[in-house]
């Protein structure tokens, strides 16, 4: 489903990812920890292309991109690679003069030429999913972080994407309402979406999971099902984080 092999990015000097191999068959979550500055991120805004890796190759459903030096992507190649991926940000990025429901409404009018009235089925029916049935006419400010979270979710799913990226999405939340989007997202995962989340909450990681990627110094040091990774790995780098965030 999305195969990434020998990925590596730089900016100007700095090589952030050296070298990425991963699989992440369809229907499953990834979930990416390691230390701040590891490459997390980068690697996550490679596979939309918010960074145009420098060498390497992204297998996505079946499109393939090879990227190297002399790698130019036309903008049509850009958007169509970008539609397969819904990404959801830290800072949930909703427009703040829509209501959550034109909020997932206008992507899907403008991107994928829907009619008003499909596109407003299909974000009534996501709100009710993510549990906001209820706050369909109401502004992101008027909303808590969580709720805004749980709308940033609709509105990427609305997009029908092949892959849901998240990029560390509740680290801006106070602790209350991180629980409401992380329950989100594992009902996402028992319906087989497939997902790559970049996290801190190891305990989420652990129970959402099907493949934990520990990367570290933009390399992946080891990656595994859950209980490899946090009960029995024998990897020096690895234990040593898990036991600075434990
Ligand atoms: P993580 O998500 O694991 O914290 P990042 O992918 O955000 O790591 O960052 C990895 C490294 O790349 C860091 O050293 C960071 O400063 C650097 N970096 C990230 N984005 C840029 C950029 N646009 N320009 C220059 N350096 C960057």
């Amino acid at each position: 489903m999305i195969q990434i092999s020998n990925l590596h990015k730089w900016f100007d000097q700095l090589e952030v990812l050296k070298g990425i191999d991963l699989l992440i068959p369809r229907g499953e979550t990834a979930v990416i920890i390691g230390p701040s500055g590891s490459g997390k991120t980068t690697l996550l805004r490679c596979l939309n292309l918010l960074e145009i890796p420098t060498q390497g190759t992204i297998e996505l459903g079946n499109k393939s991109i090879h990227f190297d030096k002399s790698t130019k992507l036309t903008s049509t190649e850009i958007v169509s690679f970008r539609k397969s991926t819904g990404m959801v940000f830290q800072g949930y990025n909703l427009f703040p003069h829509l209501t959550a429901l034109e909020n997932i409404i206008e992507g899907q009018i403008i991107v994928l030429k829907k009619t008003k009235a499909e596109a407003e089925k299909k974000a009534r029916a996501l709100l009710e999913k993510v549990g906001l049935g209820d706050r369909a006419d109401m502004y992101p400010h008027q909303l808590s972080g969580g709720q805004q979270q749980r709308v940033g979710i609709a509105r990427a799913m609305a997009m029908e994407p092949e892959v849901l990226l998240f990029d560390e999405p509740t680290s801006a939340l106070d602790p209350e309402l991180v629980g409401e989007v992380l329950k989100v997202i594992k009902d996402l995962a028992k319906e087989n979406m497939t997902q790559v989340i970049v996290t801190h909450e190891m305990n989420f990681a652990r129970e959402v999971a099907d493949q934990v990627i520990f990367m570290d110094q933009g390399v992946v040091v080891e990656k595994g099902t859950p209980s490899e990774i946090f009960q029995n790995t024998k990897n020096q780098r690895t234990l040593q984080f898990l036991n600075k965030v434990a």
